[in-house]
């Protein structure tokens, strides 16, 4: 494994990612229809017949196919090869962040805190986009992402280089902790819900996985992203409502929190440490 060269991983990195995809597509298919995501196994929408498992191969099975499905030569949309095809990139863009930018392809991947970053980062990058879809439609987080984040944080914090297990444990614990009691007394200056437990149980998966600091960049980020996007949408929308005529009792804090997190934490990541230098630098000369 010490000689195996970056650009094999990266495919290996890509085809997981690709996985996860075509998982994707399932869930996005089965979830609204109310059908089991294991049972039946895949079948063709339209004829019911099972799909052969080398059909079901992410972006392969689509091209083998050329987008017509084997039993009834229905074309299936190419949105489902491109879904796939970014989950791909977005995983081998995970190894290739954890690696540091530009590093010689042909070089085999040494440090141990390459493959937890790489990991830490692989759940992070692909986990934005089910946080950003299912709380913008449904208002909430998926369990599965969040308490999901801190048992992965945990095993990953077991991978030599990286956070400590006591580190991503206090992450956890601290950045949940801290949340809700930012929430808690929120709630009782504002006089109404404001933090949801999504939110915080997001933040604590966040903690595990980049320790406690991360985590409490990411929320400062996040919150900064926030303001920067809803403030412009909250006017248009007022603006809207009283050209219409409409009564101003649409929520503009009923926001969805959860994707500012989601896209927040990548970035601080990678660059936390590095923006956070370049601020103090700025604020103290
Ligand atoms: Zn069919």
């Amino acid at each position: 494994m010490q000689e195996i060269p970056l650009w094999y991983w990266l495919i290996v990195f890509f085809g997981l990612g690709a996985c996860v995809g075509s998982f994707y597509n399932v869930i996005v298919y089965r979830m609204p229809r109310g059908i089991s995501l294991i049972n039946p196994p895949s079948h063709c929408p339209l004829c019911k017949k099972r799909i052969p498992i080398r059909y079901n191969l992410p972006i392969v099975g689509w091209l083998w196919l050329r987008g017509k499905s084997a039993c009834c030569k229905q074309p299936i949309s190419v949105i489902y090869p491109i879904g796939e095809g970014l989950c791909g990139l977005l995983g081998a863009l995970a190894l290739y962040a954890a690696a540091g930018f530009g590093t010689d392809l042909m070089q085999p991947v040494k440090a141990p805190e390459t493959w937890a970053n790489a990991a830490a980062l692989f759940w992070l990058l692909l986990g934005a986009y089910p946080v950003c879809a299912v709380d913008c439609k449904y208002k909430l987080i998926p369990d599965s992402i969040s308490v999901g984040g801190i048992v992965v944080g945990l095993l990953i914090s077991l991978i030599p280089g990286g956070i400590t297990p006591l580190q991503s444990l206090l992450g956890a614990v601290l950045a949940g902790g801290g949340l809700y009691l930012l929430g808690w007394i929120a709630t009782k200056v504002l006089k109404k819900d404001a933090m949801g437990f999504g939110d915080v149980k997001l933040l604590a998966g966040y903690g595990a996985l980049m320790g406690f600091t991360g985590a409490v960049e990411t929320l400062l980020v996040a919150a900064l992203l926030g303001i920067l996007v809803m403030v412009p949408y909250g006017m248009i929308k007022n603006k809207a409502t009283k050209a219409k005529n409409a009564p101003e009792n649409e929520e503009v804090g009923q926001i969805p929190f959860g994707p500012f997190l989601a896209v927040a934490a990548p970035i601080m990541y990678l660059w936390g440490e590095a923006l956070f230098a370049l601020y103090i630098n700025y604020v103290f000369g």
